[in-house]
């Protein structure tokens, strides 16, 4: 692990280097044009992405299939948390039952600790999307994930047996806008994002929200017997890590501009 760790980092160096080659226009003294750098510049944005963790973050409750997805243990200085660069990400590998990502992460006391570009991995505690979960079929699951740095994150993902709007109601995990099919297949987005409950216990009496518990290795789902995410402590705010700088923004309140609305 700690190899892959300092490969990481040496590959996120790699790509911070080569960048400012390119933002100058190239670096003679190296043999390096800014064609070059910016082309070793993604090389070293693809080694990276490719060389995560791939981990299990969920697994669907209508077919039991296991949801995995790269992951960056790490630190929230990797790419992977940080929306500029999450096009190069891949999505999580799932059923067809799967239908949108979402979660949070708690920093556990330690000091904030991101890249030069924001992250966005959501509130301190677990919630859910009630826009979502009041359709019918939908329903959660949230899983705790270690971080090597001390945090935990929390994946969150939804599930339905037949089609509903999610990805239309909640931006995906790390980023900030909803990015979702129309009903005639175009692609479109939205700034709006439906609001959270943190209050996760009505949810699970009423059979829309499942959890695995923190380092089962088998990534069992579970839907009684005490959910190990209920009344965590934590700000019931939205984070925003940038360098050594945490920012806690309101919530989603459903009110946000929504370009389509008018
Ligand atoms: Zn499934």
């Amino acid at each position: 692990m700690n190899d892959d760790r300092s490969q990481r980092d040496t590959w996120l160096q790699d790509y911070r280097k080569l960048h400012a080659i390119w933002r100058s226009g190239g670096d003679p003294a190296m043999g390096l044009t800014a064609s070059d750098a910016k082309r070793q510049r993604d090389t070293a944005r693809r080694a990276y992405f490719d060389g995560l963790p791939v981990v299990v973050i969920s697994r669907c409750p209508y077919c039991g299939t296991a949801v995995t997805s790269p992951f960056d243990p790490w630190g929230l200085d990797g790419f992977w948390w940080q929306e500029r660069e999450l096009g190069a990400a891949r999505s999580p590998s799932a059923c067809p039952h799967f239908r949108l990502l979402t979660g949070a992460l708690s920093l556990q006391g330690n000091a904030p600790l991101g890249g030069e570009h924001p992250a966005h991995p959501g509130p301190d505690v677990p919630y859910v999307v009630p826009e979502i979960l009041q359709q019918e079929t939908a329903i959660a699951v949230i899983a705790g994930l270690a971080m090597q740095n001390g945090y935990r994150a929390y994946p969150i993902a939804y599930f339905s047996s037949n089609e509903i709007a999610a990805a239309a109601l909640s931006p995906t995990w790390r980023t900030t806008t909803c990015s979702f099919a129309t009903p005639d297949g175009r692609s479109a987005w939205s700034a709006r994002s439906a609001p959270w409950d943190f209050e996760l216990a009505p949810w699970i009496s009423r059979g829309k929200l499942r959890w695995i518990v923190p380092g089962d290795r088998d990534a069992t789902l579970c839907d009684s017997g005490g959910c190990p995410y209920l009344g965590l402590p934590g700000e019931r705010k939205n984070q925003i890590v940038t360098r050594d700088r945490l920012r806690l923004v309101d919530p989603p309140s459903g009110d946000e501009p929504d370009p389509f609305s008018s």
